[in-house]
């Protein structure tokens, strides 16, 4: 069964062709992707109004550059998935829009997939997939979420933040110390010339005993440092400060990684989402779970943040699980707000 997958929840133009066989674990076949950073940097953040527009221009030369590397006919293509929600409603709409037409003319039918839920099977994708049960740890751009996973379509939350998600905590900070967007990825190369300790900064809800974050007053904490340092600071607290930021962020979510699995007794945790290719987070998972016994698994790099990749697979998985039934309604809907837990 082949599954093409198209996602555009936000700034990422992604379309992906999954192979699904019996039981067994879907294939990627192919996936290309556009990314609309550039165009949105100007902004310092993204414009659902450019992000939508840019969607249409890109989308339909992806699914062809997919097809044409996967060595594919459109008439191959078994089942369209595509993202349903959470995301920006115009974005969402774009991708709806193409794979519901694009159905509807080959004949197939269609699947609404949760972005959440592709990236948190993204691993699946990896040379290490994980086996169910297991606990995820979800750390995007909008969502941080524990989540405990007992199979496809069982996700049970544990914990979630009351506030900002981990990506956007990277991403204000970032900003905050005067780097571009995204700021997650440009915040933790900073940090590696930073020390750390230099910034006490706060570890909000860290031993409230639940399994909850909040990232907002981390955010404040960082304002109030940037001020008192004013505009002539040097390079070296900049970096330091990026440092203690990254430090309070990744410690919140080792933290409370250890807490869930140890409050489920399960042993294997999953990280996905854009916030899960941050290296010192990943350093210092590994070394705590290693102490522990607990097997971790990441998504490859590549397909740590948005990709059509996860939606194919995601709907593939579904598929095989008895979990979901494509359709050939093509009176496509999106849902901008939507829980994991109800998919
Ligand atoms: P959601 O999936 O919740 O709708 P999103 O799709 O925008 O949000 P992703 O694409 O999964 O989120 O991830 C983007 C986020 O990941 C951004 O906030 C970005 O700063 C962050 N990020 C990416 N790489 C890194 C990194 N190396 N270190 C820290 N943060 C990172
Ligand atoms: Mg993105
Ligand atoms: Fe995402």
């Amino acid at each position: 069964m082949l599954i093409l997958g198209v996602e555009s929840s936000c700034d990422e133009s992604g379309v992906a062709l999954v192979e699904a066989r019996g039981e067994g674990v879907p294939r990627l076949l192919a996936h290309a992707l556009h990314s609309q950073i550039e165009m949105h940097q100007a902004y310092g953040g993204v414009v659902p109004e450019l992000a939508s527009r840019d969607h249409i221009r890109r989308l339909v030369p992806l699914a062809r550059e997919v097809l044409a590397r996967a060595g594919c006919a459109a008439s191959q293509i078994d089942v369209v998935a595509y993202t349903r929600g959470p995301g920006l409603a115009g974005a969402l709409l774009v991708g709806a829009g193409l794979a519901c037409a694009l159905a509807a003319a080959l004949d197939r039918p269609v699947l609404g997939v949760h972005h959440l839920e592709g990236h948190l099977l993204s691993p699946f994708l990896g040379a290490d997939p994980p086996e169910f049960p297991f606990v995820a740890l979800l750390v995007s751009g909008g969502h941080t979420q524990l989540m405990r996973v007992d199979g496809v379509g069982r996700y049970e939350t544990l914990g979630e933040t009351i506030d900002d998600a981990a990506g956007e905590a990277f991403d204000k900070c970032a900003k905050l110390l005067g780097l571009g967007y995204p700021g997650g990825p440009q915040l933790a190369r900073l940090a590696e010339f930073g020390d750390p300790d230099a910034f006490d900064l706060p570890r909000p809800l860290l031993h409230n005993g639940t399994l909850d974050f909040s990232f907002a007053g981390l955010k404040t904490a960082v304002l109030t440092q940037v001020k008192r340092l004013g505009p002539n600071v040097c390079e070296q607290d900049r970096a330091n400060l990026a440092a203690a930021t990254q430090a309070a962020i990744v410690e919140v979510l080792v933290k409370k990684s250890l807490t869930a699995l140890r409050q489920t007794g399960l042993r294997r945790l999953v990280v996905a989402g854009g916030v899960g290719a941050n290296k010192l987070l990943r350093e210092q998972l590994n070394r705590a779970c290693e102490r522990r016994g607990v097997r971790v698994h990441y998504p490859e790099l590549a397909l740590c943040t948005d990709n059509g990749a996860m939606i194919a697979l995601a709907a593939a998985m579904r598929l095989q699980a008895g979990q979901a039934q494509a359709s050939r309604d093509y009176a496509f809907d999106v849902w901008p707000r939507w829980a994991l837990e109800a998919a």
